[in-house]
């Protein structure tokens, strides 16, 4: 398996963004809440787990207003009460979100072009025998994955709601909801980087992805963790992190066991699943200190090794 990048957060994304982008959100969302801070019906509503179904849960943090709610079944968090499907969309059109995003993304494209995206080619093409690979990439943003599969000659197509996303000449990308759209082909890799999170319905994108697999096609995503070092310290502290919560963005945070259970459920197996976290970093933003990055980089890698990472990479083939 390829080696792991012992990455710096502050080589990807710098701290400036990430808090103008915390900040954003922070003053935007307040008309969301009473005047006790509790969340208003009209933009808020209850549901049960959105990976299992279950109705129990108990609140493990509370964020920004936002309560975080483990399921007693699978052990996911999510949002309870969650924000209504089009109210989130009302900040995203004055383009200041855009503008926080796309300079978030920017100070860090070289690394995550040369570097990541490289890393996410080279596992997946290992766990073929052949060696042109044909993938569709949901929720494709700046369409750098595609780029990689493309020049390494895959066959690529991706797809993303954003009218703003990659329009390269070379790559077929369609803009629209994955759900919603037909497709008439099946692909050997369907990938999710960074996308279930954000939907409501992230089983049936799942569930409709592991229909359009080729024989011993691989599902391939990367979603925040439910099991993690950072949402264990949240669960201890009043913590309002810059990153992996994402009040309001990120709705559904993932456990091993309903990793498990899903895959069974759609006929997948777990080839290969690793923890990629930036915990401390992310606890430490506005102490953290240069000096320090070696130390903080081997302590983070202790706490990917141990599963415990704030983001779970999952590889499922189909059987
Ligand atoms: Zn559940």
């Amino acid at each position: 398996m390829s080696n792991k990048i012992k990455l710096n957060l502050f080589d990807l994304k710098s701290k400036e963004n990430l808090q103008n982008i915390h900040f954003f959100f922070k003053t935007k969302i307040n008309k969301w809440f009473d005047a006790k801070g509790l969340p208003k019906s009209e933009f808020f509503e209850y549901r049960n787990c959105p990976l299992c179904d279950e109705k129990s849960s108990n609140e493990v943090f509370a964020i920004e207003g936002f309560s975080y709610h483990k399921c007693i079944a699978c052990e996911s968090l999510y949002t309870k009460p969650h924000l209504i499907d089009g109210v989130l969309d009302e900040l995203y059109s004055d383009g200041t979100y855009q503008h926080y995003q796309d300079s978030l993304v920017k100070s860090g494209s070289g690394l995550r072009k040369g570097v990541l995206e490289q890393r996410k080619f080279k596992q997946l093409q290992q766990m073929f025998s052949q060696e042109k690979l044909t993938l569709l990439d949901v929720g494709c943003g700046g369409g750098t994955f595609l780029e990689v599969c493309h020049e390494n000659g895959w066959k690529v197509e991706g797809i993303d709601p954003s009218p703003d996303s990659t329009n390269s000449k070379n790559i077929k990308v369609q803009h629209g909801d994955f759900n919603q759209i037909k497709f008439d082909k099946k692909f050997d890799v369907i990938s999710f980087w960074g996308v279930l999170e954000h939907l409501s319905n992230p089983i049936a994108a799942l569930k409709k992805a592991s229909q359009m697999l080729n024989k011993s096609g691989m599902i391939v995503f990367e979603v925040p963790s439910a099991d993690c070092f950072l949402s264990e310290y949240l669960n201890k502290t009043t913590f309002s992190p810059t990153r992996y919560i994402e009040s309001g963005r990120h709705n559904i945070f993932f456990s091993k066991k309903v990793i498990n259970n899903i895959s069974q459920r759609y006929g997948l197996s777990i080839e290969f699943i690793e923890s990629n976290g930036l915990d401390i970093q992310t606890i430490l933003l506005e102490e953290f200190s240069p000096e320090i990055t070696e130390k903080i980089i081997n302590m983070q890698d202790t706490i990917n090794n141990l599963m415990l990472g704030d983001h779970y990479r999952v590889f499922l083939r189909k059987k």
